[in-house]
């Protein structure tokens, strides 16, 4: 068995390369990056028999390259900003695979669909339909909101002021660390099955603003309120507003095979 994980060098694809090192072989393990700077797991997996591949979503001769002798394929979705391009890379690396014989191939998509048309013709839509087609046994992996968006809501002004200030709304949120994603996602990869499976990997519970200030409570030693105040601007709330962040899942959970991470948990890193 050999696996390709693309966006090996990102942050969520060394996280899953972390935790597939303690579940095969070495020898099992792929990664494919753009560029052949070495993070620390990627030098590991190297030491220890694994590869490291160059593969450029923008150059499909790259893929096809790295894809030789692949069963399974991880792609990460693209991190370029223009939806049209990732649809273009996400395409070279679904042919790339198909060409080189690849058997199942895996995505990280966005969790909980809209119905609406202009979900419908979003990249991780078009994309999942690119794979449809394609032939290739897969497994759509919908990633539920990064919890790194509490990174804009002021937590540090919050617990200097005593107040968590955000639009009114009724805000609810089913975000997920690239932790628990990667821990699901690993066991997924190193596991049999899971073909023409779609999982939704967002939280199994939900999440307030109010339960974020208690949480904010227990780290400052203070009491921190929150309140409603139409004067907070910020473009995460329209962006917010646009996507499913109240629909939840037992997915992460059963693949991960223990609970996801709690809201206390998540936030430590953004508060050093
Ligand atoms: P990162 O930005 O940390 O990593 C993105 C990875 O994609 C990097 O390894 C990058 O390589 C690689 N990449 C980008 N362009 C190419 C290319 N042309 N060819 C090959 N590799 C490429 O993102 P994360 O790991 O945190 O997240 C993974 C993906 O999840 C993101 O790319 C994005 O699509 C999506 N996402 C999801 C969010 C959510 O809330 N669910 C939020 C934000 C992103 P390099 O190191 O060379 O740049």
């Amino acid at each position: 068995m050999s696996i390709l994980i693309t966006g090996a060098t990102g942050q969520l694809g060394n996280l899953i390369i972390e935790n597939l090192l303690t579940k095969i072989p070495t020898t099992e393990i792929i990664a494919g990056v753009r560029n052949l700077g070495m993070s620390s797991t990627l030098k590991a997996l190297k030491d220890q028999g694994g590869e490291v591949r160059s593969m450029d979503y923008d150059n499909p001769e790259t893929c096809q390259k790295a894809c030789t002798g692949v069963n399974k394929l991880l792609l990460i979705s693209s991190s370029h900003t223009d939806d049209s391009v990732r649809l273009t890379q996400h395409t070279n690396v679904i042919h790339a695979a198909r060409e080189a014989g690849v058997e199942h191939i895996l995505y990280t998509s966005f969790a909980f669909p809209q119905t609406d048309l202009k979900d419908s013709s979003s990249v991780h839509r078009l994309t999942e339909k690119v794979i449809f087609d394609s032939g290739m046994k897969y497994t759509i992996l919908c990633s539920g909101l990064y919890i790194d968006f509490v990174n804009v809501l002021g937590l540090h002004e919050a617990i200097q002021s005593g107040v968590l200030k955000t639009p009114a709304g009724d805000w609810r949120f089913n975000a997920v660390t690239r932790s628990d994603l990667a821990r699901a996602i690993a066991n997924v990869l190193a596991e049999k099955g899971h073909e023409q499976r779609i999982y939704e990997l967002a939280a199994p519970r939900i999440w307030t603003f109010a339960d974020l200030a208690e949480v904010l409570t227990e780290f400052a030693g203070k009491p921190i309120i929150h309140s409603e105040d139409v004067s907070v601007q910020h473009w995460i709330y329209p962006f917010l507003s646009s996507i499913d962040t109240v629909s939840t899942s037992q997915d992460l959970e059963l693949l991960m095979g223990q609970p996801v991470a709690s809201l206390k948990e998540s936030i430590v890193p953004f508060l050093n």
